[in-house]
C-alpha cells in the first residue's frame, strides 16, 4: 500500500509529498487506521520505524478535516506527553510539518524556559500541545490551561511514561482530561507491568506490535569489543580517524563522565559536543542543532537524550560504557539506522561491565557479535594515540582542574576534523 491510497485530505498528502515518504511503514500501516476509526492503541514498534508521522497523520488529518470553517483554535484537541523537551521539539516540528497547509495549530510547551512566551501562545488558540508532563502540570493548575476539549492523548516513549519518575504526573493530568477520550500509546520498548498499567487507563486498546522478539533495530548492526576501562578513549580515537567524516554519537554513563571524554578528546584534537542534565535547555537545544548540521561530528550523550531524538544521519552509536539499564541499549543503538538509513553501533564492554554485556543479551534476546581484537593491535591502538596524557604533569593538570568541579563547559576552539599530527598508525 502506498500513502496515495490513504483517504487523507489534499493538505496533508500534500506533507507527505514534502516530507518524501512514499509508503508507510510497518507501523504505519497497522497504526493509522484504528487511530482514524477512533481506537485505543497501543503500538510497539523498532526505534526510527515512524512512530510519530503514525500517529501524527491521522490526528491532522482528523482536525483539519473538521476545522474547514473554524479558523480560529476552540480549545486543545490532542496532548502529546513526551518524556524530554528536545523530544517535544522533535515532534512538534513533525506537526507543523504534517500541518503545514491545514489551519491546524501544533505547539508545545516543555519546563526549563520562561513560561510567559508559552502563555502568550496558548492564548491565541493551540490545537495540539505537545508537553513535557511537568510544565503541562503547571499550566494547567495556574489556570492558563484547559484540557476539557481534549479527545486524544498520546504518550510517546509510553513505558518511560509510565514508569516511575513520571507516572504521578501522569495520573494527576488524567484528571483534568475527558473520561471519553481516545489514547494512544507508542514505544519501541515495553515490559509486562507497564503494559498491564497502559491497559488499566483505557478501555479496550488495540496492541500493535511489530517484531516483538528482538527489540533493536534491523537496520543497526551492533556489536561489542572488550576494551578496558582506562583504554576506551584510545579505541574511539581510533575509530574517528578511521572514519573521519562519520557521525558519531558516545554514550557514557554519567554527566562528568561525558565532560572526561570530551576533555580526552580535546587533547587528541578532536572536536565534539556534549549534551547532558547539567546544561541549561537553550544549550542543549543548541548543541542539537550543531550536531544535526553537521557542524562537529561528535556528540557526548548521557542517556537523558536517547530517547525518541531523530538525528539525521548518525553513523554510528558507540557505548563508550554499557548502560546500566538494559532497555536503554535499544534506545541508544536506535539512535542510528533511522527510517531507511542503516547503522553501526559498537559497545565498549570493560571486565567490569561484562554482567551489564549479559544483561543487555538477556533483554535483547541475543548474543551480540563480539569483534575480536589481537593483543598486538591493542596495544598498537594504545600505543598510537596522540595522546599526551600519560605525562605526569597533564594527569596532574586534569586532577586539578576536576577537583575545581567546574560545570561550565566552554565549547571547544578546534577543528572538527583531526590534524596537525604526522603520526601514521600501522
Ligand atoms: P520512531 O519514533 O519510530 O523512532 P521517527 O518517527 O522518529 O521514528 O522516524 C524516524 C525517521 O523515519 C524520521 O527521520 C522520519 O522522517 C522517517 N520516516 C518516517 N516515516 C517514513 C516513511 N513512511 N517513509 C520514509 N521515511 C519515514
Ligand atoms: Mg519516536
Amino acid at each position: 500500500m502506498k500513502f496515495s491510497d490513504y483517504s487523507f485530505a489534499p493538505e496533508i498528502h500534500k506533507s507527505i509529498d514534502r516530507l518524501g515518504f512514499v509508503k508507510p511503514t510497518d507501523i504505519q500501516y497497522k497504526s493509522i487506521h484504528p487511530i482514524m476509526r477512533g481506537e485505543d492503541v497501543l503500538a510497539i514498534a523498532q526505534t526510527g520505524t515512524g512512530k510519530t508521522a503514525a500517529f501524527a497523520l491521522p490526528v491532522v488529518n482528523h482536525l483539519h478535516s473538521r476545522k474547514r470553517n473554524a479558523r480560529r483554535p476552540d480549545g486543545i484537541k490532542c496532548v502529546v506527553m513526551v518524556p524530554t523537551r528536545e523530544l517535544a521539539v522533535q515532534i512538534t516540528d513533525v506537526f507543523n510539518e504534517i500541518s503545514k497547509d491545514t489551519l491546524v495549530k501544533p505547539f508545545c510547551v516543555f519546563g526549563g524556559v520562561e513560561q510567559d512566551s508559552q502563555i502568550a501562545a496558548l492564548q491565541d488558540g493551540v490545537d495540539i500541545l505537545v508537553a513535557t508532563p511537568g510544565r503541562l502540570f503547571d499550566l494547567v493548575s495556574q489556570g492558563y490551561l484547559k484540557l476539557h476539549r481534549v479527545e486524544t492523548l498520546i504518550l510517546d516513549e509510553a513505558d518511560k511514561m509510565l514508569d516511575l519518575g513520571f507516572i504521578k504526573d501522569i495520573k494527576d493530568l488524567m484528571k483534568f482530561l475527558p473520561n471519553k477520550r481516545q489514547t494512544l500509546f507508542f514505544s519501541a520498548t515495553i515490559n509486562k507491568k507497564i503494559k498491564e498499567l497502559a491497559y488499566s487507563l483505557v478501555k479496550n486498546a488495540i496492541r500493535i506490535q511489530i517484531s516483538p522478539k528482538d527489540p533493536v533495530s534491523k537496520n543497526v548492526n551492533h556489536s561489542v569489543c572488550f576494551v578496558e576501562m582506562d583504554d576506551k578513549r584510545f579505541f574511539l580515537e581510533r575509530l574517528v580517524e578511521e572514519n573521519p567524516e562519520s557521525k558519531i554519537l558516545v554514550f557514557v554513563r554519567t554527566k562528568v563522565r561525558a565532560e572526561r571524554v570530551q576533555k580526552a578528546m580535546e587533547r587528541v584534537n578532536i572536536n565534539s559536543l556534549t549534551i547532558h542534565g547539567d546544561k541549561g535547555q537553550k544549550d542543549r537545544l543548541k548543541v542539537l542543532e550543531t550536531f544535526k548540521k553537521g557542524e562537529v561530528n561528535m556528540l557526548i550523550a548521557t542517556d537523558v537524550s536517547a530517547r525518541g531524538i531523530d538525528i539525521p544521519g548518525v553513523d554510528y552509536v558507540v557505548n563508550y560504557d554499557l548502560p546500566e539499564q538494559a532497555d536503554n541499549y535499544v534506545h541508544r543503538v536506535g539512535r542510528t539506522g533511522r527510517g531507511r538509513n542503516k547503522g553501526t553501533a559498537v559497545s565498549f564492554c570493560s571486565t567490569e561491565e561484562r554482567e551489564l554485556l549479559a544483561a543487555i543479551e538477556k533483554y535483547t534476546n541475543n548474543r551480540i557479535a563480539v569483534i575480536e581484537i589481537d593483543k598486538k593491535d591493542y596495544s598498537e591502538t594504545v600505543d598510537f594515540s596522540m595522546d599526551a596524557s600519560s605525562d605526569w604533569k597533564t594527569l596532574l593538570r586534569d586532577a586539578e582542574e576536576e577537583s575545581k568541579k567546574s560545570k561550565v563547559k566552554k565549547p571547544a576552539k578546534r577543528s572538527a576534523k583531526k590534524g596537525g599530527s604526522s603520526k601514521k598508525r600501522r
